[in-house]
């Protein structure tokens, strides 16, 4: 498997400074899968022996953030681009409270370990290889990472219950990579899976809630939602959806986010997450809108904006998304009134959302389906 892309300049000087200051490092994660299968990396994770705040001595405050509680993680800055650097981490014996006063109890799960031990604590075979550009050097500890690569094969580490319920959010890892990169799940990990789907019920809304912010930014997350649909854990993860996967308007959303995916792909659109979701719900918001005499999408009336989000919110219960991402989704849907009626569109490019509801237009245009009324 021999590696095509160039990886970007400023994370080989991360790796090479690292070295430099004597601490082994890797690049590891979805960087590495991708880069072996041919793709190009969107971000890239590293793996260090350096401990957070070496990280940040070594960098400086301004480039080096240290995040998290649970687990602490050096974010490299490099303009807008965030590179997740963590230390190497082994299984901890057994976790440890750490005690703010006035806050909730945490569990941190820092116990620093080597490059070896920090595989195995890892998720899935193909998602524990090491990278080396600097040495141009593959590291594949669990053994069987670069055969299920090539095999297509998404692999649990280790016993697949037990980490399945250590945890439960690998069930959507997996299914994740099912449909990222159509690979199959190895069957003891699949049948371990399948019986551990309802403890995704234990995890907290507001992880579930980025993960669903993950899944929306992929330029694969139609693909990603039939899984999901297929395995039944969608049920458990976006239960409005899943109750009206078999209507219209699911059909209408799967294509409009297959269409607006492949905008992003071929660099006709920004990767915005507000425009992913307006586009999700737009087919439930136009449906729910022609229902009523007087409260038709395309035209205006005081309520609006307020149906809208209703709707919206609705539909991607129970998970709490930012209220700036909630408005700006809003937006895009309710300024396709707007750009009815304002011919000139001088008005509504003043609007900070113009260019997604622009966007969302274009979109809708191209399905043939939704047919826009025209003004006048
Ligand atoms: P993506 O391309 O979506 O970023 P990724 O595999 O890089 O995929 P990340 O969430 O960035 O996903 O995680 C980076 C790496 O950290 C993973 O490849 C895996 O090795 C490890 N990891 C992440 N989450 C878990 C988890 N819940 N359990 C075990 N290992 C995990
Ligand atoms: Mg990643």
């Amino acid at each position: 498997m021999p590696i095509r892309y160039k990886i970007a300049e400023h994370v080989v000087g991360i790796i090479e400074a690292l070295h430099k200051a004597g601490f082994e490092t890797y690049l590891v994660g979805g960087a590495v899968r991708d880069l072996l299968l041919g793709l190009e990396p969107k971000d890239y994770d590293l793996s260090t022996a350096a401990t957070p705040e070496e990280i940040r001595h070594l960098f400086g405050r301004r480039k080096v953030m240290i995040i998290g509680k649970r687990f602490r993680l050096a974010h490299y800055y490099h303009g807008h681009e965030i590179v997740e650097i963590s230390t190497f981490r082994r299984k901890p014996d057994k976790l440890e409270p750490v005690i703010t006063p006035g806050k909730k109890l945490v569990f941190h799960d820092n116990s620093y370990g080597t490059a070896y031990e920090d595989a195995f604590r890892r998720d899935f075979t193909i998602n524990a290889i090491f990278y080396d550009p600097v040495k141009n050097q593959i590291v594949d500890h669990s053994g069987h990472g670069m055969a299920d690569l090539e095999g297509g094969v998404v692999r649990m580490i280790g016993d697949p219950s037990e980490r399945f319920i250590e945890d439960p959010v690998r069930i959507l890892r997996a299914l994740k990579l099912v449909a990222q990169y159509g690979f199959r799940i190895n069957i003891e990990t699949e049948k371990a899976l399948l019986e551990k789907i309802p403890l995704i019920a234990n995890v907290s809304h507001s992880r579930l809630s980025l993960e669903l912010e993950k899944i929306l930014k992929k330029t694969c997350s139609d693909k990603i939602l039939k899984i999901l649909y297929e395995y039944n854990f969608l049920s458990y993860f976006l239960p409005q959806v899943h109750l009206h996967w078999n209507t219209p308007e699911c059909e209408d959303m799967l294509r409009l986010l297959e269409l607006r995916n492949a905008r992003v792909d071929n660099g006709i659109y920004r990767n915005s997450l507000s425009l992913s979701v307006a586009t999700m719900a737009f087919p439930f918001v136009y449906a729910a809108m022609e229902k009523t005499d007087d409260a038709q999408l395309w035209k205006y009336y005081p309520r609006i904006e307020k149906d809208i989000r209703h709707i919206v919110l609705e539909l991607f219960r129970p998970h709490c998304f930012p209220k700036r991402l909630i408005f700006s989704s809003v937006m895009a849907i309710q300024l396709q009134t707007a750009l009815l009626r304002d011919k000139s569109q001088r008005r509504t490019s003043r609007n900070p959302r113009y260019q997604h509801a622009l966007e969302l237009q274009e979109i809708l245009k191209q399905t043939g389906k939704i047919t826009v009324p025209c003004a006048g």
